[in-house]
Protein backbone atom coordinates (compact mmCIF):
# COMPACT_ATOMS: atom_id res chain seq x y z
CA UNK A 1 0.00 0.00 0.00
CA UNK A 2 2.41 2.51 1.46
CA UNK A 3 4.94 3.68 -1.54
CA UNK A 4 7.59 6.31 -0.71
CA UNK A 5 8.17 9.18 -3.28
CA UNK A 6 11.59 9.70 -4.42
CA UNK A 7 13.02 13.14 -5.83
CA UNK A 8 9.89 14.84 -5.41
CA UNK A 9 9.38 17.06 -2.70
CA UNK A 10 6.57 16.31 -1.14
CA UNK A 11 3.52 19.42 -1.02
CA UNK A 12 2.19 20.29 1.93
CA UNK A 13 -1.14 20.97 2.75
CA UNK A 14 -2.99 22.42 5.95
CA UNK A 15 -5.52 20.39 8.15
CA UNK A 16 -7.67 22.68 10.16
CA UNK A 17 -7.78 20.63 13.56
CA UNK A 18 -11.88 20.97 13.37
CA UNK A 19 -11.46 19.03 9.83
CA UNK A 20 -9.50 16.37 11.67
CA UNK A 21 -12.72 13.94 11.91
CA UNK A 22 -13.22 14.58 8.03
CA UNK A 23 -10.07 12.18 8.14
CA UNK A 24 -11.03 9.79 9.95
CA UNK A 25 -14.23 9.33 8.13
CA UNK A 26 -13.01 9.48 4.58
CA UNK A 27 -10.63 6.23 5.60
CA UNK A 28 -14.00 4.76 7.53
CA UNK A 29 -15.98 5.38 4.37
CA UNK A 30 -13.39 3.65 2.43
CA UNK A 31 -13.42 0.47 4.38
CA UNK A 32 -10.60 0.61 6.62
CA UNK A 33 -11.02 0.16 10.22
CA UNK A 34 -9.18 2.87 12.59
CA UNK A 35 -6.64 2.06 15.06
CA UNK A 36 -5.15 5.00 16.81
CA UNK A 37 -3.70 6.06 20.16
CA UNK A 38 -6.23 5.39 22.82
CA UNK A 39 -5.95 5.68 26.79
CA UNK A 40 -6.25 2.62 28.43
CA UNK A 41 -5.24 1.38 32.34
CA UNK A 42 -2.96 4.50 32.51
CA UNK A 43 -0.90 3.99 29.62
CA UNK A 44 -1.37 5.04 25.67
CA UNK A 45 -2.33 1.90 24.03
CA UNK A 46 -3.00 1.49 19.92
CA UNK A 47 -6.79 0.12 19.71
CA UNK A 48 -9.74 0.51 17.43
CA UNK A 49 -10.87 3.99 17.39
CA UNK A 50 -14.01 5.46 15.56
CA UNK A 51 -14.39 9.37 16.27
CA UNK A 52 -11.42 12.23 17.07
CA UNK A 53 -12.32 11.60 20.59
CA UNK A 54 -11.10 8.54 21.14
CA UNK A 55 -7.54 9.71 20.76
CA UNK A 56 -5.77 10.75 24.05
CA UNK A 57 -6.74 14.62 23.55
CA UNK A 58 -5.01 16.89 26.11
CA UNK A 59 -2.52 14.16 27.55
CA UNK A 60 0.93 13.87 27.72
CA UNK A 61 3.74 11.42 29.04
CA UNK A 62 6.51 11.16 30.80
CA UNK A 63 8.51 8.48 30.38
CA UNK A 64 12.83 7.20 31.87
CA UNK A 65 13.99 4.03 33.28
CA UNK A 66 11.23 1.92 34.31
CA UNK A 67 8.90 4.98 34.53
CA UNK A 68 5.91 5.61 32.80
CA UNK A 69 3.70 8.64 33.77
CA UNK A 70 0.43 9.76 32.12
CA UNK A 71 -0.86 13.42 32.73
CA UNK A 72 -2.55 15.76 31.18
CA UNK A 73 -1.52 18.79 29.37
CA UNK A 74 -2.51 22.50 28.99
CA UNK A 75 -2.36 22.24 25.16
CA UNK A 76 -5.15 20.35 23.51
CA UNK A 77 -2.73 18.49 21.42
CA UNK A 78 -4.32 15.04 19.48
CA UNK A 79 -1.60 13.58 19.56
CA UNK A 80 0.56 14.93 22.58
CA UNK A 81 2.11 11.21 23.90
CA UNK A 82 4.72 9.10 22.26
CA UNK A 83 5.15 5.48 21.70
CA UNK A 84 3.26 3.94 24.58
CA UNK A 85 4.05 -0.20 25.65
CA UNK A 86 2.55 -1.04 22.59
CA UNK A 87 3.09 -1.27 19.13
CA UNK A 88 1.76 -1.63 15.61
CA UNK A 89 3.66 -5.37 15.42
CA UNK A 90 0.13 -6.53 16.96
CA UNK A 91 -1.45 -5.75 14.11
CA UNK A 92 0.89 -6.96 11.46
CA UNK A 93 2.21 -9.83 13.20
CA UNK A 94 -0.26 -10.64 15.73
CA UNK A 95 0.96 -12.08 18.99
CA UNK A 96 -1.06 -15.45 18.42
CA UNK A 97 -1.99 -16.71 15.17
CA UNK A 98 -3.61 -20.40 14.84
CA UNK A 99 -1.78 -22.15 11.96
CA UNK A 100 -3.70 -24.83 11.54
CA UNK A 101 -6.26 -27.42 12.83
CA UNK A 102 -6.98 -30.90 12.22
CA UNK A 103 -10.15 -33.14 12.81
CA UNK A 104 -9.78 -37.15 13.57
CA UNK A 105 -11.70 -38.56 11.09
CA UNK A 106 -12.02 -42.24 9.70
CA UNK A 107 -9.03 -43.40 11.76
CA UNK A 108 -7.13 -40.49 10.58
CA UNK A 109 -6.80 -36.46 10.58
CA UNK A 110 -7.98 -34.14 8.24
CA UNK A 111 -5.84 -30.97 8.30
CA UNK A 112 -6.91 -27.48 7.33
CA UNK A 113 -4.67 -24.51 7.18
CA UNK A 114 -5.88 -21.05 8.41
CA UNK A 115 -7.01 -18.67 6.04
CA UNK A 116 -5.81 -15.54 7.67
CA UNK A 117 -7.95 -13.21 6.05
CA UNK A 118 -6.79 -9.84 6.51
CA UNK A 119 -8.02 -6.53 7.58
CA UNK A 120 -8.45 -3.48 6.47
CA UNK A 121 -6.93 -1.41 9.07
CA UNK A 122 -5.52 2.43 9.11
CA UNK A 123 -2.98 2.64 11.19
CA UNK A 124 -3.34 6.39 12.73
CA UNK A 125 -0.89 8.09 14.69
CA UNK A 126 2.72 6.01 13.44
CA UNK A 127 5.64 7.69 14.87
CA UNK A 128 8.92 7.59 12.36
CA UNK A 129 11.17 5.04 14.42
CA UNK A 130 7.82 3.05 14.35
CA UNK A 131 7.68 3.62 10.69
CA UNK A 132 11.29 2.35 10.50
CA UNK A 133 10.18 -0.29 12.88
CA UNK A 134 8.16 -2.04 10.28
CA UNK A 135 10.04 -1.59 7.75
CA UNK A 136 12.46 -3.87 9.29
CA UNK A 137 9.67 -5.92 9.80
CA UNK A 138 8.75 -5.90 6.23
CA UNK A 139 12.37 -7.18 5.68
CA UNK A 140 12.54 -9.94 8.24
CA UNK A 141 9.05 -11.27 6.67
CA UNK A 142 9.00 -10.56 2.98
CA UNK A 143 12.31 -9.34 1.82
CA UNK A 144 14.23 -13.01 1.57
CA UNK A 145 13.86 -16.28 0.32
CA UNK A 146 10.83 -17.33 2.89
CA UNK A 147 7.77 -14.72 2.64
CA UNK A 148 5.22 -14.94 5.71
CA UNK A 149 2.15 -14.76 3.36
CA UNK A 150 0.07 -13.23 6.56
CA UNK A 151 2.37 -10.95 7.30
CA UNK A 152 2.42 -9.61 3.64
CA UNK A 153 -0.99 -9.64 3.06
CA UNK A 154 -1.73 -7.53 5.86
CA UNK A 155 1.14 -5.19 4.99
CA UNK A 156 -0.97 -4.75 1.63
CA UNK A 157 -4.23 -3.71 3.37
CA UNK A 158 -2.53 -1.65 5.64
CA UNK A 159 -3.03 2.09 5.84
CA UNK A 160 -0.72 3.96 7.84
CA UNK A 161 -1.09 7.91 8.71
CA UNK A 162 2.35 8.83 10.19
CA UNK A 163 2.72 11.84 13.08
CA UNK A 164 6.14 13.74 13.26
CA UNK A 165 7.06 14.23 16.80
CA UNK A 166 6.39 17.51 18.17
CA UNK A 167 8.61 16.51 21.05
CA UNK A 168 10.61 13.82 22.83
CA UNK A 169 10.55 11.57 25.84
CA UNK A 170 13.49 11.22 27.64
CA UNK A 171 13.58 7.67 26.48
CA UNK A 172 13.96 8.67 22.91
CA UNK A 173 17.24 8.57 21.05
CA UNK A 174 16.15 8.00 17.44
CA UNK A 175 18.61 10.79 15.95
CA UNK A 176 21.12 8.18 16.96
CA UNK A 177 19.77 5.69 14.89
CA UNK A 178 18.47 8.06 11.99
CA UNK A 179 14.61 6.90 12.45
CA UNK A 180 12.89 10.10 13.21
CA UNK A 181 11.43 12.42 14.57
CA UNK A 182 10.25 13.21 11.31
CA UNK A 183 8.48 10.49 8.64
CA UNK A 184 10.36 10.34 5.48
CA UNK A 185 9.23 7.27 3.80
CA UNK A 186 7.08 4.12 4.51
CA UNK A 187 3.61 6.09 5.00
CA UNK A 188 0.60 7.13 3.02
CA UNK A 189 -0.31 10.79 4.56
CA UNK A 190 1.92 12.34 7.29
CA UNK A 191 1.36 15.02 9.41
CA UNK A 192 2.75 17.67 11.68
CA UNK A 193 0.68 18.90 14.17
CA UNK A 194 0.96 22.86 14.79
CA UNK A 195 -0.62 24.55 18.10
CA UNK A 196 -0.05 27.82 19.39
CA UNK A 197 -3.28 29.44 21.75
CA UNK A 198 -4.16 31.30 18.61
CA UNK A 199 -4.43 28.44 15.62
CA UNK A 200 -4.49 24.27 15.64
CA UNK A 201 -3.77 22.66 12.45
CA UNK A 202 -1.70 20.01 11.09
CA UNK A 203 0.65 20.06 8.17
CA UNK A 204 -0.42 17.23 5.98
CA UNK A 205 1.52 15.26 3.12
CA UNK A 206 1.07 12.41 0.67
CA UNK A 207 3.51 9.35 0.95
CA UNK A 208 1.91 7.05 -1.71
CA UNK A 209 -1.07 6.68 -4.66
CA UNK A 210 -3.63 5.98 -1.87
CA UNK A 211 -2.22 9.03 0.38
CA UNK A 212 -3.10 11.24 -2.86
CA UNK A 213 -6.68 9.93 -3.33
CA UNK A 214 -7.31 10.36 0.51
CA UNK A 215 -5.94 14.09 0.70
CA UNK A 216 -7.70 15.38 -2.21
CA UNK A 217 -10.98 14.65 -0.61
CA UNK A 218 -9.91 16.56 2.69
CA UNK A 219 -11.29 20.32 3.08
CA UNK A 220 -7.20 21.20 2.96
CA UNK A 221 -5.37 24.74 1.38
CA UNK A 222 -1.84 24.84 0.49
CA UNK A 223 0.28 25.51 3.85
CA UNK A 224 1.63 29.29 3.55
CA UNK A 225 5.53 29.60 4.02
CA UNK A 226 5.51 30.27 7.51
CA UNK A 227 3.18 27.57 7.95
CA UNK A 228 5.46 25.03 6.42
CA UNK A 229 8.40 26.92 8.61
CA UNK A 230 6.32 26.15 11.83
CA UNK A 231 6.26 22.37 10.98
CA UNK A 232 10.32 22.59 10.42
CA UNK A 233 10.93 24.09 13.68
CA UNK A 234 8.41 21.56 15.71
CA UNK A 235 10.61 18.98 14.36
CA UNK A 236 14.10 20.66 14.71
CA UNK A 237 13.03 21.36 18.40
CA UNK A 238 12.27 17.85 19.00
CA UNK A 239 15.76 16.50 17.63
CA UNK A 240 17.52 18.95 19.92
CA UNK A 241 15.02 17.97 22.17
CA UNK A 242 16.46 14.40 22.82
CA UNK A 243 18.48 13.39 25.32
CA UNK A 244 19.61 9.76 24.97
CA UNK A 245 22.17 9.12 22.21
CA UNK A 246 23.47 5.71 21.31
CA UNK A 247 26.80 6.01 19.21
CA UNK A 248 26.43 3.41 16.20
CA UNK A 249 30.09 3.61 14.74
CA UNK A 250 32.42 0.87 15.10
CA UNK A 251 29.75 -0.75 17.66
CA UNK A 252 28.78 -4.13 15.71
CA UNK A 253 32.92 -5.31 15.78
CA UNK A 254 32.81 -3.91 19.06
CA UNK A 255 30.33 -6.48 20.36
CA UNK A 256 31.42 -9.13 18.33
CA UNK A 257 35.04 -8.86 20.34
CA UNK A 258 33.15 -8.15 23.63
CA UNK A 259 31.77 -11.72 24.36
CA UNK A 260 33.91 -11.17 27.59
CA UNK A 261 33.33 -8.01 28.79
CA UNK A 262 32.46 -7.08 32.54
CA UNK A 263 29.59 -5.45 32.03
CA UNK A 264 27.58 -8.74 30.91
CA UNK A 265 27.86 -9.46 34.78
CA UNK A 266 26.81 -6.28 35.90
CA UNK A 267 23.69 -6.28 34.00
CA UNK A 268 22.93 -9.90 34.60
CA UNK A 269 23.25 -8.95 38.32
CA UNK A 270 19.85 -6.64 38.04
CA UNK A 271 18.37 -8.34 34.79
CA UNK A 272 14.74 -10.58 35.97
CA UNK A 273 14.77 -12.25 32.69
CA UNK A 274 11.08 -11.13 31.98
CA UNK A 275 11.44 -10.60 28.70
CA UNK A 276 9.38 -7.51 28.69
CA UNK A 277 12.21 -5.46 26.67
CA UNK A 278 11.58 -8.12 23.77
CA UNK A 279 7.58 -8.19 24.21
CA UNK A 280 7.66 -4.30 23.80
CA UNK A 281 10.07 -4.09 21.08
CA UNK A 282 8.82 -2.61 17.69
CA UNK A 283 11.29 -4.94 16.02
CA UNK A 284 11.78 -8.83 18.09
CA UNK A 285 9.78 -11.39 15.98
CA UNK A 286 10.77 -14.52 17.17
CA UNK A 287 7.98 -16.71 17.22
CA UNK A 288 7.26 -20.32 18.81
CA UNK A 289 5.09 -22.83 18.24
CA UNK A 290 2.77 -24.60 20.28
CA UNK A 291 0.38 -27.84 19.88
CA UNK A 292 -2.94 -28.02 21.77
CA UNK A 293 -5.88 -31.23 21.44
CA UNK A 294 -9.29 -30.64 23.05
CA UNK A 295 -9.94 -33.49 25.72
CA UNK A 296 -11.45 -35.82 23.54
CA UNK A 297 -8.49 -35.85 21.46
CA UNK A 298 -10.19 -35.27 18.66
CA UNK A 299 -9.30 -31.64 17.34
CA UNK A 300 -6.10 -30.63 17.46
CA UNK A 301 -4.36 -26.91 16.84
CA UNK A 302 -0.99 -25.46 16.09
CA UNK A 303 -0.63 -22.27 17.59
CA UNK A 304 2.11 -19.47 16.64
CA UNK A 305 3.12 -17.36 19.65
CA UNK A 306 5.62 -13.84 20.18
CA UNK A 307 8.50 -15.86 21.39
CA UNK A 308 11.37 -13.70 23.99
CA UNK A 309 14.73 -14.53 23.76
CA UNK A 310 14.57 -14.12 27.65
CA UNK A 311 13.13 -17.06 28.31
CA UNK A 312 14.74 -20.45 29.22
CA UNK A 313 12.57 -22.69 26.39
CA UNK A 314 14.16 -20.08 23.92
CA UNK A 315 17.37 -21.75 23.27
CA UNK A 316 16.65 -25.17 24.71
CA UNK A 317 17.85 -27.76 22.13
CA UNK A 318 18.98 -32.03 22.81
CA UNK A 319 20.35 -31.57 26.80
CA UNK A 320 19.35 -28.43 27.69
CA UNK A 321 19.35 -24.48 27.28
CA UNK A 322 22.35 -23.17 25.65
CA UNK A 323 21.70 -19.96 26.78
CA UNK A 324 20.93 -20.72 30.66
CA UNK A 325 21.62 -17.37 32.13
CA UNK A 326 20.67 -14.19 32.24
CA UNK A 327 24.16 -13.01 31.47
CA UNK A 328 23.48 -15.23 28.37
CA UNK A 329 20.68 -14.29 27.42
CA UNK A 330 20.84 -10.26 27.53
CA UNK A 331 24.20 -10.65 25.66
CA UNK A 332 22.34 -12.44 22.87
CA UNK A 333 19.85 -10.01 22.83
CA UNK A 334 21.47 -6.91 22.64
CA UNK A 335 24.20 -8.29 20.41
CA UNK A 336 21.68 -9.47 18.07
CA UNK A 337 20.04 -5.91 18.12
CA UNK A 338 23.04 -3.87 17.23
CA UNK A 339 25.34 -6.60 15.71
CA UNK A 340 24.53 -9.65 14.06
CA UNK A 341 21.01 -8.04 13.20
CA UNK A 342 23.31 -6.31 10.76
CA UNK A 343 24.53 -9.18 9.01
CA UNK A 344 21.24 -10.53 8.60
CA UNK A 345 19.08 -7.87 7.88
CA UNK A 346 21.40 -5.27 6.36
CA UNK A 347 20.37 -2.44 9.18
CA UNK A 348 20.60 -2.56 13.38
CA UNK A 349 17.30 -4.17 15.17
CA UNK A 350 17.03 -1.03 16.90
CA UNK A 351 15.13 2.03 15.99
CA UNK A 352 15.66 4.06 19.38
CA UNK A 353 12.09 4.28 20.25
CA UNK A 354 13.17 3.43 24.10
CA UNK A 355 10.28 1.15 24.86
CA UNK A 356 12.81 -1.26 26.20
CA UNK A 357 14.20 1.47 28.73
CA UNK A 358 10.78 2.79 29.94
CA UNK A 359 9.41 -0.80 30.23
CA UNK A 360 12.05 -2.85 31.89
CA UNK A 361 11.19 -3.20 35.51
CA UNK A 362 14.06 -2.94 36.98
CA UNK A 363 15.70 0.21 34.65
CA UNK A 364 18.16 -1.40 32.40
CA UNK A 365 18.40 0.88 29.27
CA UNK A 366 20.24 -0.19 26.34
CA UNK A 367 22.06 3.46 25.63
CA UNK A 368 24.04 3.10 29.17
CA UNK A 369 24.84 -0.57 28.60
CA UNK A 370 25.99 0.09 25.04
CA UNK A 371 28.15 3.09 26.30
CA UNK A 372 29.76 1.29 29.40
CA UNK A 373 31.11 -1.75 26.99
CA UNK A 374 32.41 1.04 24.66
CA UNK A 375 33.96 3.15 27.49
CA UNK A 376 35.51 0.57 29.09
CA UNK A 377 36.44 -1.75 26.24
CA UNK A 378 40.10 -2.31 25.57
CA UNK A 379 41.54 -3.76 22.12
CA UNK A 380 40.47 -7.37 21.51
CA UNK A 381 42.75 -10.27 22.53
CA UNK A 382 44.29 -12.71 19.62
CA UNK A 383 41.60 -15.35 21.41
CA UNK A 384 38.66 -13.09 20.94
CA UNK A 385 39.78 -11.75 17.17
CA UNK A 386 39.88 -15.40 16.69
CA UNK A 387 36.40 -16.30 17.82
CA UNK A 388 34.89 -13.62 15.70
CA UNK A 389 36.60 -15.06 12.84
CA UNK A 390 35.15 -18.62 13.62
CA UNK A 391 31.66 -16.89 14.05
CA UNK A 392 31.74 -15.05 11.23
CA UNK A 393 32.66 -18.06 8.93
CA UNK A 394 29.77 -20.57 10.83
S1 LIG B 1 16.50 -6.20 30.43
FE1 LIG B 1 14.78 -5.62 31.78
S2 LIG B 1 12.93 -6.01 30.55
FE2 LIG B 1 14.61 -7.12 29.56
S3 LIG B 1 14.54 -9.18 30.46
FE3 LIG B 1 16.01 -7.99 31.74
S4 LIG B 1 14.73 -7.16 33.42
FE4 LIG B 1 13.28 -7.86 31.81
S1 LIG C 1 15.73 -2.26 21.33
FE1 LIG C 1 14.56 -0.89 22.68
S2 LIG C 1 14.87 1.19 21.85
FE2 LIG C 1 15.50 -0.28 20.27
S3 LIG C 1 13.65 -0.57 18.98
FE3 LIG C 1 13.61 -2.21 20.55
S4 LIG C 1 12.40 -1.34 22.24
FE4 LIG C 1 12.96 0.38 20.89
Amino acid sequence: MTQSKKNKPPKLYVLERRDFQELLTALSADGYQLIGPTLREGAVTYAEITAVEDLPIGYTDDQEKGTYRLHQAREPRLFGCGPGPHSWKKYLFPARMRLWQAQRSNGGFTVQADAHTPDKLALIGVRACELQAIAIQDRVFTGGAYVDPAYQAQRENTFIVAVNCGRANKTCFCTSMHTGPKAVSGYDLALTEVYTPEQHYFLIESGSPSGDEVLHALPTRPAAVDEVEAGEAIIAATSAQMERSLETKGLKDLLYASYDHQRWDAVAARCLACGNCTMVCPTCFCTTVEDVTDLSGDTAERWRKWDSCFTMEFSYIVGGSIRSTAKARYRQWLTHKLATWVDQFGTMGCVGCGRCITWCPVGIDITEEVREIQTTSVAPTAAVTERKRKRENT
